[in-house]
C-alpha cells in the first residue's frame, strides 16, 4: 500500500474511532438527560405531592379529633380545619389524581390512587358531617349531636384515616423505589458516558500510535537503507543496489535509485576507460616530447658550434649581409635551445618526485635570492607574509614560486616599479597561496589560455620569454592535487592563486 494511502487509512481509523465514541457518548448522554427529565418532572413532584398530602391528612385527623372532643377549640383551628376541607385537600387530591396519567404509573398504582381519592372523599364527607353537627358549645352538650359525632370519628374517620395512611405509605414506597431506579439509571448513564470517552480516547491514541509507528517504520527503514547505499556509492562502490520491497513511494524511489546507480556505474566505467586512454596518450606525448627535445639537442648543439666556428674563421670574408644573416641564425638557434630545454624540463616534471615537508618561507627566500638581479634592476618591492609548511616536492615548489614571482616582476607597467605581495590562507582543508602584482594585468578572455604551453600574449620585443613558465606551474600544482588560476583585468595587476592540500 502506498504511504499516502497508509496515512489516509490511519487518520481515517483514528477519526472513525473518535466519531463512534462521540456518537455513542451522545446517545448515552441523551438517555441520561431523559432519565434526569423523568426524575425532575415525575418522581420528585409526585413524592412532594404525596408528602404534602400525607401531612395535610394527618393535620386534618388531628384537627377533627380536637373538634370532636374539645368544645373549646379555638377560632384559628376552626378556620384551618375549614381551609383544609374546602380548599387544600380538594386541590391536593386533584394533584394526586393527576399522577394517574403519568407514564411510569402501573395499574396497581392507578387503583391505589383511586382508593386514596375515595378514602379521602369519605374522610372529607365525614369530617364535614362532624363540623356540621358540632357548631356551638351547646351542640357538645346535646347527646344526639355529640354522640353521633363521636361515633363518626371513632368508627368511620379513624378507619378511613388508617386505610388512607396505608395506601399513602404504599404509594410513597412505590415512588421512592421509582426515584431510586431513576437515580441509579442516571448515575449509570453518566458512568457509561465517561467510560466511553475514556475508552474511545485510549483506543484512538493506541490506534494512532500503532499506525504512526508502522508508517514511520515503513518510511524510515528503507530511507536508512537508501542513505547507506548512497554512502557506499559515494565511496566508489558502484555495484551497490537497494533491496526493493512493496509498492509504495519509497519502493519507487529505491528502484529509481537503483536505475541511477546502474547508469552511474556505466558512466563511471566509460569515464574510467576514456581516462585510461587519455593517460596513455599523455604518457605517449610526454615520452615523445622528452625524446624529441632530448634528441634535438644534439644536432642543435652541432649547428650552434658550427655557426660559432663560421663566425670565428670566416666573419671577415663574408659580405655585410652574410654577417647579419649569420647573427639571425645564431639568435634563432639560441631561442630554439631555450625552447627545447624548456620542453625537456616540462616533460620531466613529476619524474622521481619526492614528497616531504617543505617550509614555503625558505622556498620563497631562495627564489628571491635567485631573482636578485631582476629585482634590483626593476626596483621591485616584494612583501612576503608568513607562509606555512606543506607536504610537496621541494624542487618543484621552488620552481613554481620562482616562475610566478619572476612573471610578477617581468610583466610590469611602463614607468611603474613592480610591487609584489606573497600571502597564504587556509580554507576548506587546503592552503591557498596568492602572488599578486601591480603589473600590466591580463584581459579576461586570456585567463585560461596563458596556462597552455607556448602560449604568449606579447611579442618577444616587448617581453622576453618562451611561454612555458605557466604551463610548468600548472603541471606542478596539479601534480600536488591542487588548482591554479588567475584573477586579473587589463592594466589592473594580476593575482595568481594556487592551492596545496593541507
Ligand atoms: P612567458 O613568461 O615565458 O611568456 P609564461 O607561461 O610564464 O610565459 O606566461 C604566459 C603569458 O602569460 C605571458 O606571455 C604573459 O602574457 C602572461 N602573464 C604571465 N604572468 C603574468 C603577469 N604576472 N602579469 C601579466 N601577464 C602575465
Amino acid at each position: 500500500m502506498s504511504i499516502k494511502n497508509k496515512l489516509f487509512l490511519s487518520f481515517g481509523l483514528l477519526i472513525g474511532i473518535l466519531v463512534i465514541g462521540i456518537v455513542l457518548n451522545q446517545v448515552i448522554s441523551n438517555n441520561a438527560a431523559k432519565t434526569y427529565q423523568k426524575l425532575k418532572v415525575e418522581a420528585i413532584p409526585a413524592m412532594k405531592a404525596i408528602e404534602k398530602y400525607d401531612g395535610i391528612n394527618r393535620e386534618l385527623f388531628l384537627l377533627i379529633s380536637s373538634k370532636t372532643f374539645n368544645s373549646t377549640i379555638g377560632f384559628k383551628e376552626k378556620n384551618r380545619l375549614n381551609g383544609i376541607l374546602d380548599v387544600e385537600l380538594p386541590y391536593l387530591k386533584s394533584e394526586i389524581y393527576y399522577l394517574q396519567g403519568k407514564q411510569s404509573t402501573t395499574e396497581v398504582q392507578v387503583s391505589g390512587i383511586k382508593k386514596i381519592i375515595e378514602l379521602s372523599d369519605l374522610l372529607i364527607t365525614q369530617a364535614k358531617e362532624i363540623n356540621r353537627l358540632l357548631i356551638t358549645n351547646e351542640d357538645y352538650g346535646d347527646p344526639s349531636k355529640f354522640n353521633v359525632a363521636k361515633s363518626i370519628f371513632e368508627d368511620d374517620i379513624t378507619d378511613y384515616y388508617t386505610a388512607l395512611n396505608t395506601e399513602i405509605i404504599s404509594l410513597d414506597l412505590y415512588y421512592n423505589e421509582l426515584l431510586e431506579n431513576y437515580q441509579n439509571e442516571f448515575a449509570e448513564s453518566l458512568n457509561w458516558s465517561s467510560n466511553f470517552i475514556l475508552i474511545s480516547g485510549i483506543l484512538g491514541v493506541l490506534v494512532g500510535l500503532l499506525f504512526s509507528y508502522q508508517v514511520i517504520l515503513s518510511i524510515s527503514k528503507p530511507i536508512e537503507r537508501l542513505k547507506e547505499a548512497a554512502h557506499q556509492i559515494s565511496d566508489g562502490n558502484y555495484e551497490t543496489l537497494v533491496n526493493v520491497e512493496g509498492k509504495d513511494e519509497i519502493a519507487e524511489l529505491a528502484s529509481s535509485f537503483n536505475l541511477m546507480a546502474n547508469s552511474l556505474k556505466a558512466n563511471f566505467k566509460e569515464i574510467e576507460e576514456s581516462n585510461n586512454k587519455i593517460n596513455i596518450k599523455n604518457k605517449e606525448l610526454e615520452q615523445f616530447a622528452y625524446i624529441a627535445s632530448h634528441d634535438l639537442q644534439e644536432p642543435l648543439r652541432t649547428v650552434t658550434s658550427f655557426i660559432d666556428l663560421l663566425k670565428e674563421e670566416f666573419e671577415a670574408e663574408l659580405p655585410e649581409n652574410g654577417g647579419i644573416y649569420l647573427n639571425f641564425i645564431s639568435e634563432a638557434a639560441v631561442r630554439m635551445r631555450k625552447l627545447i630545454s624548456g620542453l625537456l624540463e616540462y616533460s620531466k616534471i613529476g619524474n622521481n618526485r619526492v614528497f616531504q615537508e617543505v617550509d614555503c618561507n625558505d622556498l620563497v627566500n631562495s627564489s628571491l635570492d635567485d631573482l636578485g638581479v631582476a629585482i634590483s634592476d626593476s626596483k621591485a618591492v616584494v612583501h612576503v607574509e608568513d607562509l606555512p609548511k606543506v607536504n610537496g616536492s621541494e624542487v618543484e615548489l621552488r620552481s613554481l614560486f620562482q616562475n610566478l614571482i619572476a612573471n610578477a616582476i617581468k610583466f610590469k607597467k611602463e614607468g611603474v616599479n613592480p610591487e609584489v605581495k606573497i600571502s597564504s590562507k587556509f580554507e576548506k582543508g587546503k592552503w591557498v597561496f596568492c602572488i599578486a602584482d601591480n603589473g600590466i594585468g591580463i584581459s579576461k578572455e586570456y585567463r585560461d589560455k596563458i596556462f597552455i604551453i607556448f602560449q604568449r600574449l606579447h611579442d618577444r620585443s616587448e617581453f622576453e620569454g618562451t611561454g612555458i613558465g605557466l604551463a610548468h606551474c600548472r603541471k606542478i600544482v596539479e601534480g600536488h592535487n591542487g588548482q591554479i588560476w588567475v584573477e586579473s583585468g587589463l592594466n589592473e595587476g594580476s593575482s595568481f592563486y594556487f592551492t596545496i592540500p593541507g
